[in-house]
């Protein structure tokens, strides 16, 4: 029986001359042990839900993403956390926004999904809901670092514009697992210095992370404010359920709909009959491959689209 799985690290402006060998070494180990991760699960006849699940948590907890530990900080400083998981069985889904002191936002929106009868829940309460849960808690201290302080002393320093340029980005994961079924996970800090309680698409089923068996999974990343005007991940599904267009297609058409309102950004979808590609409109976008036939395949630079 044969699965798929596919990885994002965020889209932004990444190229040889953005980053150092050492960035790229770093996130590129990192996603590959993401990828063990979740391949793992999906060799033993695992479900793409705890696929995706697993493999979102190893990059949750690596300081190269902006997920989890590593997080853009808002304007006043803090860490605040978006996911958002869903199955495609059932299209079952959980998200959390405006996290600060859970471990695996992935985890949470889950449990979520698993435990509550809501889907989305946002700040101080979905806090108080991880505890209940067993999530385990992560302090401030834990989730900054010093690098994310510093791009944010510097964006303030140029005036305060929104940092949408990231070069390390949210994360993402979709699967089909041997029995044909999809989901998508997908976990974020948002964009630097943002403020007012901002949620980016990330969280919100349909807009940056969306899974159907009908149709395949998706996980966005890039200008969330984009992505949640068109309902990307959503779109990306609806065209290749109701219009019969492969999802390698609909990904490219409905980006070049955000790219004509202002955005740009990265997709990844993995579909039931064994698509996993990706595409994005950004230099960069940190993705990586695998599925039961092998195919193992790690990125950061250009090349777009790409499709198996
Ligand atoms: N889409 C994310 C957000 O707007 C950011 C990113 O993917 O880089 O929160």
């Amino acid at each position: 029986m044969s699965w798929t799985l596919m990885l994002h690290g965020g889209a932004g402006q990444m190229t040889p001359a953005t980053l150092t060998p050492a960035q790229v070494e770093g996130a590129t180990e990192a996603l590959g042990r993401a990828l063990d991760a979740g391949a793992a699960v999906l060799a033993g006849d695992g479900s793409a839900l705890d696929a995706v699940e697993a493999a979102v948590r190893v990059l949750e907890d690596d300081p190269h993403f902006n997920s989890g530990r590593g997080a853009a900080l808002t304007h006043d400083g803090i860490a605040e956390l978006d996911a958002a998981i869903m199955d495609g069985r059932d299209r079952n889904a959980g998200s959390v926004a405006g996290v600060t002191a859970t471990r695996h936002p992935v985890s949470l929106a889950r449990a979520v999904m698993a435990h509550s009868p809501h889907v989305l829940l946002s700040g101080a309460g979905a806090d108080t809901f991880a505890r209940e849960q067993g999530c385990e808690a992560a302090t401030q201290d834990w989730l900054v670092l010093p690098e994310r302080r510093a791009q944010l002393e510097e964006m303030l320093a140029g005036g305060g514009a929104f940092d949408v340029d990231m070069k390390y980005g949210t994360v993402g994961a979709v699967a089909c697992d041997s029995h044909g079924h999809v989901a998508a996970a997908t976990s974020t800090g948002g964009v630097t210095g943002k403020r007012w309680g901002r949620i980016g698409d990330s969280p919100l089923i349909g807009a940056g992370t969306y899974a159907d068996d009908r149709a395949g999974a998706v996980s966005c990343t890039g200008s969330g404010e984009f992505f949640i005007r068109v309902g990307v991940a959503h779109e990306i599904c609806a065209r290749a359920r109701i219009g019969g267009m492969p999802v390698t297609e609909a990904a490219r058409a409905v980006l070049d709909e955000v790219r004509a309102m202002g955005g740009t950004g990265g997709v990844i979808v993995a579909a039931p009959d064994g698509t996993a590609a990706w595409h994005f409109t950004t230099p960069g976008l940190y993705r990586a491959r695998l599925s039961s036939e092998g195919g193992r395949e790690i990125g950061v630079f250009g090349e777009s689209p790409g499709a198996a």
